[in-house]
């Protein structure tokens, strides 16, 4: 492959905008298709060209990235009444970076090589800062030789790129990641909340334990606690960043996941519950370091 390549973008929300942006930077020529218009033009202005239609995005493209928000979207995009999977020329890589369950992306991975295609899942860990720096990690899954093609077009938008293993194994270690992320983020305003309730100054409380054994990612660069973090959703009213509501769908593959291993994640399962309680409050679109609002006295 040449080093400017046609790429098809589809998704380019939160975190498809930034990654579609990072190819143009790349040189890359960028097709994007999104069903909100307003999101199509912000990227047109930054120098990709409107697909359309899913048709239109896809036509001479060397690549195919999709970065949608559910198994149902991603598969009713390759599978739908048009297709796409035998639309998309045969010699193109397909990366869903989506996070889904791993079950729909061995399927559609089936489905794509039944037509001579290939799909690879590449899940990513990073948020919205991540997609917007180019530091995003994608955790991809896949047979070796598509992973290694897909290597230079994921490094325009990410740091590291890992091999997982076979198609699904991706989403299953993305998985494994956020329920930890779940958890952590509990646990860290769980701690902070402790600390402001006896008078402590959050960012002092922050910084101690960044220097001590409670150090964690959620610490690191999300800190929940507004006002804390500048560059934090916590910081611009819990706006933008990861919703509470994909969390809740992360926690929900993590989960089913579980039972299908006849396995055992009691702390993944509060965890679920307790981002549950708060997306029933009407808290589902706020980032999901939005959990602290159910930690404090006064809840909001
Ligand atoms: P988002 O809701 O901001 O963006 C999704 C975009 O997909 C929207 O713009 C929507 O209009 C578009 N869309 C939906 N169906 C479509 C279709 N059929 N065709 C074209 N476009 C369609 O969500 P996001 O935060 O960008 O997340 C996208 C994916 O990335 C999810 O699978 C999520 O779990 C994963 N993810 C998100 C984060 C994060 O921090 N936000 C981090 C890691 C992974």
């Amino acid at each position: 492959m040449s080093n400017s390549l046609r790429i098809a973008f589809f998704g380019i929300g939160n975190m498809g905008g930034p990654m579609a942006r990072n190819l143009i930077k790349a040189g890359h020529q960028v097709s994007v298709f999104d069903l909100s218009d307003s999101l199509v033009a912000q990227l047109v202005e930054a120098g990709a060209r409107a697909g359309g239609s899913a048709e239109g995005t896809v036509e001479s493209a060397d690549v195919v990235i999709s970065m949608l928000p559910s198994a149902a979207a991603v598969a009713n995009l390759y599978q739908g009444a048009n297709d796409l999977l035998s639309v998309i020329d045969a010699k193109a890589l397909i990366i869903d970076c989506s996070t889904i369950d791993a079950a729909t992306t061995r399927q559609m991975a089936a489905a794509a090589a039944e037509r001579g295609r290939t799909l690879i899942d590449a899940p990513v860990s990073g948020g919205v800062g991540g997609a917007e720096a180019g530091t995003l990690t994608f955790i991809c899954g896949g047979p070796a030789a598509a992973v290694e093609q897909a290597r230079p077009i994921l490094a325009a938008m990410g740091r590291n790129i890992f091999h997982a293993g076979d198609h699904g194994a991706g989403q299953i270690a993305k998985i494994c990641n956020n329920m930890l992320l779940a958890i952590h983020m509990l646990g860290t305003c769980e701690a902070l909340q402790l600390g402001v309730d006896n008078g402590l100054d959050p960012a002092v409380l922050s910084d101690i334990m960044l220097a001590s054994s409670g150090r964690n990612w959620s610490l690191e660069v999300y800190n929940p606690w507004p006002g804390v973090m500048e560059t934090a959703p916590a910081s611009r009213n819990y706006q933008g960043g990861f919703a509470v509501d994909l969390m809740l769908k992360d926690l929900g593959l993590a989960l089913e996941n579980v039972l299908a291993v006849r396995g055992n994640a009691p702390l993944g399962t509060l965890a679920k519950n307790l981002y549950g309680l708060h997306a029933a409050r009407g808290n589902g679109r706020l980032d999901f370091s939005s959990i602290q609002q159910i930690l404090g006295r006064d809840p909001q």
